[in-house]
């Protein structure tokens, strides 16, 4: 555990070992061309880790989110208007956002994300690419590139195995259409921070390095960043880290070009959603951070999304395997106890009634857990949601309405809706869960009514089901009079 309270897990702090001494910057760079997931995520929240756990030995660190905004637009994405075409090739930070919500259409995808670390209470600086080109972060590195084409030109064929093209250069200028690619630079001019080139028309033009007018290849720039920013640690996914990846060519080209050690690496395997397959942007399986701090708190959506071993890939259950996990995770948390499922009931019996809820969870004998009321508002909004998006249909309940009530006794026979009026009759209050289910049980066995079908007749008139959590328990959580009401017919 640090000092925010993040748990800092066993495999970061042997990463962080690895590392030497500080002060240290721990880097995350994603691309904005598309809604940012969870699969992201898991990204920066294994940099979050050892930087959490360089921190708590001691060492000054700074954590940066890259978020590569001026980065050129290359294919569609499923949800975007096909008229974006004409964008393709021009940054993302200067294509308007297809929505008009925000600035550009790097802000658009790149807002949500924030404001979900923000709701992490992430210590992590948030840095956009066209940024850091604008005001002049890159302008070494990047004439040191241009200086340098050839042999980054021979890295790129050597580990690629493909031919570069003759006027391949490591910078892509901005012509005056907007477009970054296709550009044929001709000529570099160190003093002047800039580069002739031809545009996509065969017309001359110049860019001015130092000002953002332009970036580098993706593959150059990553080698790039490390050197421009003082990178010592970044994540990478397996689509980095194949063979031929971007990460191979990086590596040759900081130790061969820019002089640069190649900053220590944690391969992480993505994760995927249970029954739906890798998290992807291109292929519509997205679910975002945002939505995933909407049924639980951000030190659970951690745990989560690490899992045991982010070196592993693993699939989000976030149906019925769910409540365990949040009562594997609270009990580790060492928050009080009281198992999801029976919160998920409470929830969808109370709605957001926190008093209400209160009581419920302290007739059923979770007296710890009422206590904190704003931590149990938190917690019944996360579970509540949870049954509305996420839960399998068995564990969606709701007490009945009165009219419904009445409409499904309708539905049962003489002999079940006497039982019930007994029930209600013998009830008292103060009964606590194993009292309410003797008695249940009793009155049917006294009536001679098989216990099955009386059981069946109180779900019914209660949850509009035919079974439901152990009745007892359940009735003793509930207000009296709302039971009564509904037993009474
Ligand atoms: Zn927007």
């Amino acid at each position: 555990m640090n000092e925010t309270g993040i748990p800092i897990p066993g495999w970061a702090e042997k990463v962080a070992d690895s590392l030497g001494a500080g002060p240290h910057v721990v880097v995350s760079g994603i691309s904005v061309s598309g809604n940012i997931h969870a699969g992201n995520l898991r990204e920066v929240l294994v940099a979050e880790a050892i930087a959490g756990a360089l921190r708590a030995r001691g060492e000054e660190v700074r954590f940066i989110f890259h978020a590569d905004t001026i980065d050129p637009l290359r294919k569609i994405a499923p949800t975007i208007p096909r008229s974006y075409e004409e964008y393709i090739g021009h940054s993302l930070s200067h294509i308007p956002d297809p929505e008009g919500c925000h600035v550009s259409y790097a802000e658009h995808f790149l807002v949500p994300f924030e404001e979900a670390l923000r709701e992490m209470e992430m210590e992590i600086e948030v840095l956009r690419s066209h940024e850091l080109y604008e005001g002049g972060v890159y302008t070494d590195v990047t004439r040191e590139a241009l200086d340098h084409t050839e042999e980054l030109r021979g890295i790129l064929q050597d580990v690629t195995d493909r031919q570069m093209p003759e006027h391949w250069s490591p910078y892509l200028p901005r012509a005056s259409s907007g477009k970054l690619t296709g550009m044929r630079v001709l000529e570099h001019l160190p003093e002047q921070t800039s580069v002739v080139f031809a545009d996509e028309d065969g017309f001359e033009e110049a860019a001015d390095y130092s000002k953002g007018e332009g970036k580098l290849g993706w593959r150059v720039e990553l080698a790039a960043r490390w050197k421009a920013l003082g990178v010592t640690f970044e994540p990478f996914g397996k689509d980095h880290t194949t063979s031929g990846g971007s990460t191979e060519t990086a590596d040759r080209m900081a130790r061969e070009v820019f002089d640069y050690p190649v900053p220590g690496r944690y391969e992480y395997e993505w994760i995927g959603l249970k029954g739906r397959g890798d998290m992807s942007s291109s292929r519509g399986i997205v679910l975002l951070p945002k939505d995933l701090l909407r049924i639980m708190p951000p030190n659970a959506l951690r745990r989560i999304i690490l899992g045991r071993d982010p070196a592993r890939r693993f699939d989000l259950d976030l149906g019925s395997g769910f409540p365990r996990f949040m009562d594997e995770y609270r009990a580790e948390a060492g928050e009080p106890f009281v198992p999801f499922n029976h919160l998920v009931v409470v929830a969808q019996t109370v709605g957001g009634d926190v008093d209400a809820a209160a009581g419920m969870l302290r007739r059923g004998g979770y007296v710890e857990a009422a206590e904190d009321g704003e931590r149990l508002a938190r917690d019944l909004a996360h579970a509540r949601t949870w049954a509305e998006e996420w839960a399998p249909e068995s564990m969606r309940l709701g007490l009945l309405d009165p009219a419904e009530s009445r409409e499904a006794a309708a539905g049962l026979d003489d002999e079940q809706r006497a039982y019930l009026r007994e029930v209600s009759e013998r009830l008292a209050p103060e009964m606590d869960g194993e009292a309410v289910q003797d008695l249940l049980y009793s009155t049917a066995i006294g009536r001679g009514l098989k216990p099955k079908r009386a059981f069946a007749a109180v779900y019914k008139v209660l949850l509009g089901k035919t079974s439901g959590p152990k009745a007892g328990p359940f009735i003793a959580g509930l207000p009296d009079e709302r039971v009564r009401e509904r037993l009474s017919g």
